[in-house]
């Protein structure tokens, strides 16, 4: 069904950089290197500044870069075999992943109603003498990070990774375990997505991972490129998960603008904030500062058993939406047999959350008339 109001359409996305993305791919096409190289390198530099992090290390999507941490920590002895990862029930379904792929066991946390993100003051009891790290996972934008995570992790000398694939560019309120606030520094080890619907793409797969550890950058550098420190010798079992110079090149065109974009995101937030007005609708906490969330999605909470019905009257009347996510990663078939105490939040926003438009096509008018139409529906 073609939308008035489409949830997403990429071609809005990169329109405004197409004529530098062209010259950047000529570039690539005509430089003969096709991996690895000077355009990594750039790129690699760029987003260690854009996130006060010493190192960056350019890798193949968002979920091998969340992977390449854990097996890192694992190469290093750091973690073993059985270990436990706490991580939000509420994400997607990346986030588990890397913790089972690595061997690792994932524990999983409710959230809090209000921010959708991980509950800290659940996390001390979660804490076994198996648990190694926290991952905290800024969903949606949000930044997942507060006194009492940091106090947690710093009394039980656990590792703190962040899921930064939605939040490029956030920074918190409150400052990390070294002082920063910005999204990717506040822990040990973080992991972007430059998948092409996040708030900065690429034109395929792409992702990264940042830290200050220069250990870590190391490991995770060789795992990248079949476990070698140098041309012909292994020093781990590794993999082929390496960034494409044509993606560096892609996204070394649209770093720059990440405030920008994210700025608009919060303009279109806000007046989706201010015209929606409904019993049954519960829009998203506002921010305590404009960065704290740099709106990868803007989702609602719809009450009373309605939400799919809601979703079915915004389609008909041209406004494309979106569910993230209809089934938690423990509702997953593949994750039948994972223990798991009870997740009662996580389940209800599985029932109640709803995504609006909120990428480069919508403009804040689109977003103004959208909650308009929410506020005229009859449910
Ligand atoms: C997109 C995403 C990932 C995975 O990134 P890919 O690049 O798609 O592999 C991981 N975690 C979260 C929260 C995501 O949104």
């Amino acid at each position: 069904m073609s939308m008035k109001y489409p949830f997403l359409d990429l071609k809005d996305v990169n329109l405004p950089y197409m004529e530098e993305m062209i010259e950047a791919a000529t570039r690539v096409i005509r430089s003969g290197r096709y991996i690895g190289g000077e355009e990594v390198e750039r790129f690699e530099h760029s987003l260690a500044e854009l996130t006060s992090t010493r190192y960056a290390v350019g890798v193949s999507n968002g979920l091998d870069a969340l992977r390449l941490i854990l097996k890192s920590y694992v190469e290093l002895g750091v973690m073993n075999a059985g270990d436990e990862v706490i991580v939000p029930a509420n994400t997607y379904i990346a986030s588990v992943l890397a913790i089972s792929d690595a061997g690792l066991k994932p524990v999983l946390v409710d959230v809090d109603i209000r921010t959708m993100n991980i509950d800290t003051s659940l996390i001390e009891a979660a804490i076994t003498s198996k648990t190694k790290a926290i991952m905290t996972v800024h969903l949606y934008g949000r930044v997942a990070w507060d006194e009492t995570l940091a106090d947690v992790a710093r009394r039980h000398g656990l590792k703190v990774i962040e899921d930064c694939a939605q939040a490029i560019g956030a920074r918190s309120t409150t400052a990390g375990l070294n002082g920063s606030v910005q999204a990717g520094s506040l822990g040990d080890a973080a992991a972007f997505s430059f998948y092409p619907t996040k708030n900065v793409g690429a034109l395929g797969d792409a992702g990264a991972v940042v830290t200050n550890d220069e250990t870590l950058a190391r490991t995770v550098k060789a795992l990248t490129n079949y476990g070698s420190d140098r041309r012909y010798h292994n020093i781990y079992c590794g993999y082929n998960c390496r960034l494409d110079p044509i993606q560096a090149a892609m996204l070394s065109v649209k770093l720059p603008h990440t405030d920008e974009e994210n700025a608009d995101r919060f303009a279109r937030a806000l007046a989706y904030s201010r015209t929606i007005s409904r019993q049954d609708i519960v829009t998203p906490l506002l921010s305590r500062s404009v960065n704290d969330n740099v709106w990868h999605q803007y989702v609602i909470r719809v009450l009373d058993g309605k939400r799919d019905l809601l979703q079915q009257r915004l389609a008909s009347a041209g406004v494309g939406t979106d569910i993230h996510y209809a089934t938690p990663p423990h509702r997953q078939p593949c994750y039948a047999g994972l223990p798991h105490g009870p997740l009662p939040v996580t389940e209800r926003l599985a029932e109640e959350i709803l995504s609006l438009p909120i990428g480069p096509g919508t403009s804040v008018k689109d977003a103004a008339e959208i909650a308009e139409i929410i506020n005229g529906i009859e449910l």
